[in-house]
């Protein structure tokens, strides 16, 4: 076999994970590179360009990190499906096996296993950097000798050995592909598989028996054998077995004579670091403090730029709004997309430091023993020990939330997790929190404690009981595969890259304004649409209607009243005034009216829109100035009561309302890219809800 002469190579990056593939591919690619999806399942594909030398180009793959090519996730099942068909498209010229200095034996065994599918393998050992302080010597030239392919020795960190590695994919073309299973599998039961399976290579075959279930490049005759050789399956656990020892054993010969460990100084940081962080009480107190840490980092941090984001996008609108001529075209460009784009933008802040912030945890380290430490207690409830990084990324908005659960490995446990995350209270809820209890609940102090701040903290404790008493019923109730068992890797301590974090930082960041924005711009323009237009003979007669009514009435009436009655006369009757009340008799035993009916439909492109759309309603002048909302809506009077609109049974009704309710665009647009089928978001939408509804009931027929 010989590597192709082809002007550009694919090239794979497969490794165990944290072996540095991904800061190795952003070594090679830097910018150019993007992420998609490999078909059918969740899991990024990421890929890039790179220039190997002057007259070599590269595509660069890198793929799922994985220990073997015997998938047990998604994640590694993808590394197979990748290397196994020569005919399929992303089917690389080379592979490069990152492995790093620390686990080499491991690492190796991987590589063993990609070189007996007869693709070229390079194989690459990074972290190199680390060698020295840890003791490690490697006799580079007789590993490669022994391997019989290159070997370079890289740190992809400090891009030490990463142009050498180019020139080796640029130049090498005759890395040869020994494929070593035929002679140690030498035995008859192989020799049959061969016998009968004449045009599949042994191991290719092999797997197919063992691992694989899309058979359907095949012929008849073979799907026939090959099932019939897996009829068989005390055999081929057992030469399984056979297969995974033989490979250690001749793996510990090369490395004997190869790699060498002094032990003196080695390990013992790691080890004290570990027994502090993963302590039965330290390590809860430890993880509990950098919980209030990340917390104070997306509350305090972010609210800086983001009253920025919201002012220039206010003052973008208003700029807008004096420079062109009225009509539909500045009132769609003012009223519906400058505002949608900055209720996209809004949120990027708290997802920057949030996502900062984890993955700082994930490249130190530590992440992989908070999983550990937390993954007894989380099993408890269907979900795994990194279910912890999406319920605490929900306290900020699920949407990163629900995209930082992808390195969960079980499918149940990652379904789990994505279907109960929107019940964490998240800060869109806030404002509306915020101003409900200001109304309802009186500014009492018992003990020292302040009676609306302890109502609000127990607003978050039912949204967290609630996401895990569901995803405890959840667990029973559902009848999906996909269990993961526990095998956490722990990898050294690091000081995280810089570069490393940008990445991660701006990809995420991308996949929120793009994924997620889109929808949330788009129901903000539909919303926009339904508000501002309306029926033509009342909608579209409103200034006249209202001049009369005011020229009837006597009294006094300003101008700027008697514009804010043609704006609120104009809603009530615009498509989403309608709809609100077509929707009153169903919210009426809740306590809530069409105005409230409206903030609520309103609230289902963002849940803090519920203030400033009630804030149009009532017409107050300046949109976001709560204390004026507040007075209006503390003046505000159900005139079937003749008491305010807001008394405590309406009040309490709503934030249980708030608590329960499924009522984010954009957290069921990710769900819905995240699980690749409208079913799961739909039944967040209607589960959620319709609990919602039952306990604001509730709570309202107990109240009044
Ligand atoms: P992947 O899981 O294989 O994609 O690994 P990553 O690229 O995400 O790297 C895992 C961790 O190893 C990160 O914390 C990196 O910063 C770190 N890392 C990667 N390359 C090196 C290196 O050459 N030297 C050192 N010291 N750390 C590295
Ligand atoms: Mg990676």
């Amino acid at each position: 076999y010989k590597m192709t002469d082809k002007k550009d190579l694919k090239i794979a990056l497969v490794g165990n994970p944290n072996t540095g593939k991904t800061s190795l591919f952003n070594q090679l690619t830097g910018l150019n590179q993007h992420v998609g999806n490999y078909p059918g399942v969740t899991v990024d594909k990421k890929q890039g360009a790179c220039k190997l030398s002057n007259n070599r180009n590269a595509t660069i793959i890198d793929l799922p990190g994985t220990y073997s090519i015997n998938p047990n996730t998604i994640d590694e099942s993808i590394v197979l499906t990748t290397l196994i068909d020569k005919d399929k498209p992303d089917y690389p010229d080379v592979v490069v096996v990152v492995a790093e200095v620390d686990n080499l034996k491991r690492n190796l065994f991987l590589f063993s296993q990609i070189r007996d599918l007869e693709i070229p393998t390079i194989l690459a050992i990074n972290m190199s950097d680390q060698m020295k302080r840890k003791g490690i010597t490697i006799d580079i030239d007789l590993l490669a000798k022994e391997l019989d392919t290159d070997v370079v020795l890289i740190s992809a960190r400090k891009n030490i050995g990463v142009d050498k590695l180019k020139q080796v994919l640029a130049e090498k073309k005759n890395t040869t592909t020994k494929n070593s299973f035929e002679k140690r599998m030498d035995f008859g039961f192989f020799k049959r598989i061969a016998q009968e399976l004449p045009h599949i290579p042994l191991y290719k075959a092999w797997l197919l028996i063992t691992q694989c279930n899309d058979l359907s490049a095949y012929t008849k005759k073979e799907q026939e054998t090959i099932e019939l050789f897996r009829e068989d399956e005390d055999k081929l656990a057992k030469f399984q077995h056979k297969e995974t020892v033989l490979r250690y054993v001749e793996i510990n010969d090369i490395l004997k004579k190869t790699y060498n460990v002094n032990l003196k100084n080695a390990t013992t940081l790691r080890a004290n670091l570990d027994k502090i962080f993963t302590h039965k009480i330290f390590g809860y107190v430890i993880f509990a403090l950098i919980l209030m840490l990340i917390f104070q980092g997306i509350f305090n941090f972010a609210s800086v730029p983001m009253d920025y984001i919201d002012t220039a996008f206010a003052d973008l609108s208003n700029w807008t709004k004096a420079q062109l001529p009225a009509g539909m075209f500045t009132s769609l460009l003012t009223e519906g997309i400058i505002p949608g784009i900055g209720g996209i933008l809004i949120f990027v802040p708290q997802i920057i430091i949030l996502f900062l912030f984890v993955a700082i945890l994930e490249e130190t380290g530590y992440m992989s023993r908070v999983v550990f430490l937390m993954d007894k207690i989380m099993r408890n409830f269907g979900m795994s020990g990194k279910s912890v990084v999406p319920l605490i990324s929900g306290t900020a908005c699920a949407i990163p939330a629900i995209m930082a659960s992808r390195n969960i490995s079980g499918f149940k446990e990652r379904l789990i997790t994505i279907l109960v995350t929107p019940f964490i209270t998240c800060s869109a809820r806030i404002p509306v929190y915020a101003i409900i209890i200001s109304l309802v609940i009186p500014e009492k102090t018992y003990y020292g404690f302040n009676l609306q701040g302890l109502v609000l903290m127990l607003l978050y404790l039912i949204g967290f009981g609630a996401a895990i008493t569901s995803a405890y019923l959840l667990n029973k109730i559902l009848k999906v595969k996909g269990k993961s068992y526990f095998v956490i890797e722990m990898p050294n301590y690091k000081l995280p890259s810089l570069k490393n974090l940008g990445i991660t930082i701006f990809e995420k960041t991308k996949a929120f304004v793009f994924g997620a924005g889109k929808i949330i711009l788009a129901i903000s323009i539909v919303l926009w649409f339904l508000a501002s237009n309306g029926p033509s003979n009342s909608f579209g007669n409103a200034e006249e209607i209202v001049l009369k009514e005011v020229k009837l009435d006597h009294r006094k009436t300003s101008p700027k009243q008697i514009q804010n009655n043609i704006a609120s006369y104009k809603l009530e009757h615009s498509y989403i005034g309608i709809l609100g009340k077509t929707i009153e008799p169903a919210i009426k035993p809740l306590g809530y009216d069409w105005k409230i009916g409206v903030a609520l439909i309103s609230s289902f492109a963002a849940r803090e829109v519920f203030v400033g759309t009630l804030a149009t309603i009532y017409s107050v002048e300046n949109n976001d100035d709560t204390t004026g909302i507040k007075k209006r809506m503390q003046a505000e009077i159900n005139p079937e009561t003749k008491k305010p609109r807001f008394d405590l049974p309406t009040g309490l009704s709503l934030l249980v309302f708030y608590v329960f309710a499924m009522q984010c665009m954009g957290t069921l647009a990710i769900v819905k890219r995240e699980t690749k089928t409208w079913k799961w978001p739909l039944y967040q939408l209607f589960g959620m809800t319709s609990l919602a509804y039952l306990l604001a009931w509730i709570t309202f027929k107990m109240l009044s």
